[in-house]
């Protein structure tokens, strides 16, 4: 997806499900339909279009005040210079704008620039907890800044969408199918809840 629309569209992702995030994405960009208009628009009517999405006036506010900066910055509104930018650097550009964090900065450079950044939701921090990957207390950022150093060239991708699969599917956050699970081996928490079943794990 284009990189600026990629923001948004982030932007309107967080604490919400992917179907309210995509109503409230195609109602702006139904009544929005160019970064001029959108970037025209008041806190107020883009507050009301998004509120499908939830946080709707923290939202507003962190997508008119990125367009805003982009195109006093830029004189356009696109992120397209991020391309010939080092991941740390363009991560640490794109956090810099307020309602921007790490998980979101790393999706669009992951989705839109395929830069080595791997973004952590709380399906993929929950099972990397469980797996002993990540410390117990780490929260979404710390965790996607501990794991992508391990990450395999290549495999940021598919390692993330698999990790939200499995975390959907079998490590779910009650009652994880961990008989089930391709991980049992491996994994210390699927290892105390055989132990408590009084089975030994495969
Ligand atoms: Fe999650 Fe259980 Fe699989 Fe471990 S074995 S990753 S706790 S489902």
């Amino acid at each position: 997806m284009e990189p600026l629309r990629n923001l948004v569209l982030t932007i309107l992702s967080q604490n919400t499900t992917d179907a309210n995030r995509d109503r409230a994405f195609a109602a702006l960009m139904a009544r929005f339909p160019t970064f001029p208009l959108l970037a025209a628009a008041s806190p107020k009517d883009v507050e009301e279009t998004i509120r499908v999405g939830g946080l709707a006036r923290a939202k507003a506010k962190a997508i008119l005040s990125a367009l805003s900066r982009i195109h006093r910055e830029r004189g356009e509104y696109s992120l397209d210079f991020l391309s010939g930018m080092s991941l740390p650097d363009a991560r640490g550009y794109l956090t810099s704008f307020p309602g921007v964090g790490v998980k979101t900065a790393n999706v669009v450079l992951l989705f839109s620039f395929r830069k080595a950044a791997f973004p952590v939701d709380t399906h993929i921090l929950r099972v990397t907890k469980r797996l002993g990957l990540v410390p117990p207390a780490a929260d979404l950022s710390r965790a996607a800044l501990l794991l992508e150093p391990h990450v395999p060239p290549g495999e940021p991708m598919p390692l993330h969408i698999n990790l939200i699969r499995l975390g959907r599917e079998v490590c779910r956050p009650r009652d994880p199918l961990c008989p089930e699970c391709p991980l049992l081996a491996v994994c210390p928490e699927g290892a105390r809840r055989a132990e408590n079943r009084g089975v030994a794990p495969r």
